[in-house]
């Protein structure tokens, strides 16, 4: 490999004359890599690279292109280990949250490549219109030839793989931009498709920050952006200058309602789990809590001693000894910092935890007496944090989960199926999980996607998880080929007037009309007199 493509792709510490990126190990600020910071032109030769190299790659077919993505399957088994120290290093998760990482890359591609020939088959279509009874017709899909993909900090692994897999496998080339904080494991992934699977080069990780994601909007045919709303927002403008479609996926501020039937136990645990898994940062991650009354008491008391029990550090790789670990960025925990300040300020209570720990991290903490005045209740947090409130009911739960500028996800306890049924239909929000949190997210039948200021468009949603990297073509073919047809020229008068005969008998939808009887309607265009 040469010139950017190598550059892009991680050998930017010993390139001369490229500008690189320092990451460093959140739980104590120790160098652990560089990569390159690319600049727009760099971005641009890496997007030609990857155009070239897209034709044979469509041309490979689904079973082709899933042959490819199997063998890099069983690589990133083969390298599990390393790969997950990786993550661990970038981003000082626990190891139980980082080997989810896994979990989760190869759920994603045993399921696109499984079902890749179906998703992409052509369609074909009945015509409708009895003019249109002699031709045939289809629909075939093929991809736009490059997708940017741009990813953020929370999930260096799955992140990516999440969307990269239905892009590879509808036959795009893929120009990934990781987190400029956590760029390592992904580079390393990326590395390990083009050398050591030795796999067609349409996959390309383009490190940098911004500028780098920018320019990656700037060259590609298609955007997938996870990320904050604010970047979010941006790309969107720009793709929309640039005319070409993006998907985005944003932020949260998803809201867990417990109603008075619940089994408490599973909830004070799922809500504990939803809220503090991977540190809290987690889009689809539990923010806020709204307990019916009647067991608002016993549900907080569940919930605090869960939380008080919580095991919190970098635990040693394998050791599956620490329940969550710190958090990616310093700037994170001055977010989660200054929410619970501003809540403490405003009169809510802390149960547990409200401080920050050792490196970046934060306690996991419980907060009540909250109220929508409050930060924690109507920004994204994204930490480690649950703010629970009191409601009087189900109605009262319903309208404060919709008062959000978000709408990712949302979570509904209760032992009755008709009424988790019937609440499900009023939360405003792109999923709801029913006695559980965060597994709607997860579904790759289904879409996952954000309502609101959370995204446009969603990921998986089975075929839609691959459909949305292609354009649709339109095949119309004739099943028997005449000299010519009633509609082209010349125009033959009474030829016209029987097409209007024949339109008229076989799309009205009464006698009179049919038949071409005079009526009401057409009585008064009779007597408008031409000026
Ligand atoms: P961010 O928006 O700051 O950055 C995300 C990515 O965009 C990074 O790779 C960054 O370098 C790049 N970027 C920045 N400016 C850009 C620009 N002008 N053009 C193109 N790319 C640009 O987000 P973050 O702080 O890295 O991540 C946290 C956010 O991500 C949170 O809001 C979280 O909710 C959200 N998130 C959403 C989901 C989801 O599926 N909905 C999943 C994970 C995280």
């Amino acid at each position: 490999m040469s010139g950017p493509t190598a550059i892009a792709q991680g050998g930017a510490a010993n390139a001369p004359d490229v500008s690189t990126i320092t990451v460093r190990r959140p739980a104590d600020g120790e160098i652990i890599g560089t990569v390159a910071d690319l600049d727009a032109d760099q971005v641009a030769a890496v997007c030609t690279d990857l155009r070239l190299a897209q034709p044979a790659w469509e041309a490979l077919g689904p079973r082709g292109r899933s042959a490819h993505l199997l063998r890099w399957l069983d690589w990133l088994l083969d390298n599990e280990d390393r790969l997950l120290r990786l993550v661990q290093q970038e981003t000082g998760k626990s190891w139980a949250d980082a080997s989810l990482e896994i979990s989760v890359a190869v759920d994603v591609i045993n399921y696109f490549t499984k079902n890749a020939e179906r998703f992409l088959a052509d369609r074909h279509v009945k015509p409708a219109g009895a003019a249109n009874a002699m031709r045939r017709l289809r629909v075939q899909v093929r991809p736009y030839q490059l997708v940017g993909l741009i990813t953020p900090w929370n999930g260096p692994l799955a992140g990516p793989m999440m969307d990269v897999v239905g892009a590879l496998v509808a036959g795009a080339a893929v120009v990934s931009k990781p987190s400029e904080v956590t760029p390592l494991t992904w580079t390393e992934v990326v590395r390990g498709w083009r050398e050591d699977i030795g796999a067609p080069p349409v996959l390309a990780a383009a490190t940098g920050a911004g500028a780098t994601g920018a320019a990656v909007v700037d060259h590609t045919d298609m955007v997938m952006f996870t990320g904050s709303v604010r970047t979010g927002r941006a790309i969107s403008v720009r793709c929309a200058e640039r005319l070409i479609p993006c998907s985005l996926e944003l932020g949260g501020k998803d809201a867990l309602i417990v109603l008075a039937d619940a089994d408490l136990q599973r909830a004070a645990a799922g809500a504990v789990w939803g809220g503090m898994t991977n540190s809290g940062q987690a889009c689809v991650g539990v923010e806020r809590v709204y307990v019916e009354a009647p067991v608002y008491d016993e549900f907080v008391s569940l919930v605090t001693d869960k939380v008080r029990a919580l095991r919190q550090g970098v635990d040693a790789p394998g050791s599956f000894a620490c329940d969550i670990g710190t958090m990616v960025t310093a700037s994170q925990v001055d977010i989660v910092a200054a929410h619970v300040q501003d809540a403490v300020e405003k009169g809510a209570t802390v149960l547990v935890g409200g401080k920050r720990g050792q490196g970046n991290s934060f306690e996991p903490t419980v907060l009540v007496d909250v109220d929508h005045g409050m930060r924690c209740m109507r920004e994204e947090t994204f930490g480690p944090t649950l703010a629970i409130m009191r409601v009087a009911n189900a109605d009262e739960a319903i309208a404060l989960a919709n008062d959000s500028d978000y709408g990712l996800s949302s979570s509904l306890w209760t032992r009755d199926p008709d009424k988790a049924d019937r609440l499900s239909r009023r939360i405003e929000a792109g999923s709801v999980s029913i006695n559980n949190a965060l597994v709607a997210t997860f579904q790759f039948p289904i879409p996952m996607g954000g309502w609101k200021n959370s995204g446009i468009g969603t990921r998986f949603g089975g075929p839609q998880g691959v459909l949305k990297y292609c354009r649709q073509q339109s095949v119309v073919a004739e099943r028997y080929a005449l000299k010519s047809e009633p509609l082209w020229y010349p125009v033959v008068p009474a030829r016209s007037r029987l097409i209007g005969r024949a339109v008229r008998l076989l799309g009205a939808h009464d006698w009179r009309r049919r038949l071409g009887l005079s009526g009401p309607g057409r009585r008064a265009t009779a007597q408008i007199t031409p000026p």
